[in-house]
């Protein structure tokens, strides 16, 4: 078959040529060692939680290489195209620090010169590569379709073929150049598959730098490379984009990992050296029965990012435990450098996590609480008041005109060389300080005490002084001891049977009529702030 003569009939006018393109896209000029690394979604409308893993994976190789981080958007299957899907993806990934060096944002600006950026609109270049693998005997148009019948291949195969996931050769690479004529005439839609020469037996090797070395079945599929709306495929993009954009590591779930050999062969037709590979394991969760799922939007409000924005998560944290799943030794380095910034942790991006990676938000409460007992309360009262602003609209007037008090009920126990450890998202604020910002409407009193609470309650209102701490805690000893209380627990402990109780219980009466709460941060911080007259009117409830 005359090869050339093929390829004109399929792209007659094919704007560009492959030396052309080629001319567009020279190597990058970077130091040795560097790596280009991409992110390269669907837009699908929001950010996966393992999408961003992979990003984090990718910014993380790219930045301490000296190398280059760029979006891709990968926006061929126009059916699942959903609109601003870019703009979500691109402001996600910014709201964490991790900006691209290079992005498109459609309709807007574009940084960088290795584009377009959006798949789409790189039709031509998909055409000219497809059209020089036909000129070249390695590829072949196909023009089945399921409504048109399919001769020798059953109908139910249709649907692999469809995808470009069979195991057998494809009948129309058998065709004559004069059938693809009248095809064409007949004006029949084609896509072009790869003509496979792989024979189902013969292995392939290769080195996975998470999974270390794969052995797998060679490909044999005589897979789609460009649809018969003559979009490519992503086996086919992945390739041609990775290749011309300098990509030279390529971070992606390991569902692809299968696809392997079909890549190699691609890339191997085009004359293409493929980059380094890391398949990254996909997120699970545990359910209530201790089964693993993997993280789904269907099934987990936490694979879709934004729902750590609306919980009001520190980003740090989502950061710092995401850090965790891809590099286990990363606890133990924050342990020993506490406050060092992330970028000093040895990260390894060619050793990430063996294990199966499960999301557990108890861990990520933990690391969440750590980081926020660290801020200061004016950078807690900003970022409280930040994630108000886009979640909660009803309390930022509220925010704002109380600033001061805000804050300084965010500094109880704050500031200090052992923080308080109870806020983990903003979202929880307003419950865990409820009693800040109006009278508790419980209170956690066992029936039994009741007498000995009241008792209290009507003792203290005569002890009552907040002048300084030493004085206030002075008072409520005096008060016990008149009351029958151990003044100290050594004394309680020896004769327990002398006293109602010891201090710590007196204490824990008047913070519960003050808070509701058996336990709360500093009592006497918050009765200081709450002042005498809302003190005195929450005692007076009960004596
Ligand atoms: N668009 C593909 C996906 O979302 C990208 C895979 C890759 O990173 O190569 O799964």
């Amino acid at each position: 078959m005359d090869y050339k003569k093929l390829a004109e009939l399929l792209f007659p006018d094919n704007k560009l040529s492959v030396e052309e393109i080629e001319k567009k896209y020279p190597k990058r000029n970077l130091p040795e060692g560097a790596y280009v690394t991409r992110f390269a979604p669907s837009p699908t409308g929001f950010m996966h939680l393992g999408g961003f893993f992979q990003a984090l994976i990718d910014y993380n190789i790219a930045k301490r290489s000296g190398g280059v981080f760029y979006l891709r958007i990968e926006d061929t299957d126009q059916k699942r195209e959903v609109a601003g899907a870019s703009a979500i993806i691109l402001g996600t990934l910014t709201s964490y620090g991790f900006l691209p060096d290079e992005y498109e944002l459609k309709g807007g600006v574009t940084i960088g010169n290795y584009g377009p950026y959006y798949q789409s609109e790189r039709k031509e270049i998909y055409k000219a590569y497809a059209k020089k693998l036909v000129a070249e005997g390695k590829a072949f148009p196909c023009f089945c379709r399921k409504t048109e019948g399919l001769s020798d291949v059953k109908e139910s195969r249709e649907k692999k073929f469809e995808t470009g996931i069979n195991e057998d050769k494809n009948v129309c690479r058998h065709l004559t150049i004069e059938q693809i004529e009248k095809n064409l005439k007949e004006g029949k839609k084609f896509a072009i598959r790869l003509k496979s020469a792989g024979n189902g037996v013969d292995k392939i090797k290769f080195n996975d730098c998470a999974k270390g070395e794969v052995e797998m079945v060679a490909n044999s599929v005589d897979a789609i490379l460009l649809k018969n709306d003559l979009m490519p495929t992503y086996h086919f993009a992945h390739a041609v984009d990775d290749t011309l954009m300098g990509t030279n590591v390529v971070v992606r779930g390991e569902e692809w990992l299968p696809s392997y050999p079909l890549h190699k062969e691609i890339f191997e037709a085009l004359g293409f050296k493929q980059p380094k590979y890391i398949h990254s394991p996909l997120i699970y969760k545990l359910n209530e029965k201790g089964n693993k799922n993997k993280i789904s939007k269907r099934k987990h409000p936490e694979a879709d990012m934004r729902h750590f924005d609306v919980e009001g998560y520190d980003k740090q944290a989502v950061v710092e435990y995401l850090m965790n799943l891809i590099n286990s030794n990363f606890e133990n380095w924050r342990k020993a450098n506490p406050t060092a910034d992330i970028m000093e942790f040895p990260f390894n991006g060619f050793k990430i996590t063996a294990n199966t990676p499960i999301f557990d938000t108890i861990k990520l409460n933990d690391v969440s609480k750590e980081i926020i007992s660290r801020y200061p309360a004016e950078k807690c009262y900003q970022e409280l008041l930040a994630w108000a602003r886009e979640n909660s609209l009803e309390n930022v007037d509220y925010l704002v005109k109380d600033k001061e008090y805000v804050t300084k009920v965010l500094n109880i126990d704050r500031e200090k060389p052992k923080p308080r450890k109870d806020i983990y998202k903003w979202s929880m604020f307003f419950d865990v300080f409820d009693y800040m910002f109006g009278k508790p409407k419980s209170f956690e009193i066992d029936q039994t005490e009741e007498e000995k609470f009241k008792e209290v309650l009507r003792e203290y209102k005569k002890y009552l002084n907040l002048s300084n701490k030493d004085v206030w805690f002075e008072k409520i000893k005096e008060m016990a001891d008149k009351l029958g209380y151990a003044t100290n627990n050594a004394d309680y402990k020896q004769n327990p049977e002398k006293y109602k109780g010891n201090v710590a219980k007196v204490c824990e009466y008047v913070r519960i009529a003050i808070t509701g709460r058996k336990n709360s941060p500093d009592l006497y911080e918050i009765m200081t702030l709450l002042g005498e007259k809302e003190v005195l009117e929450r005692m007076s409830q009960f004596a």
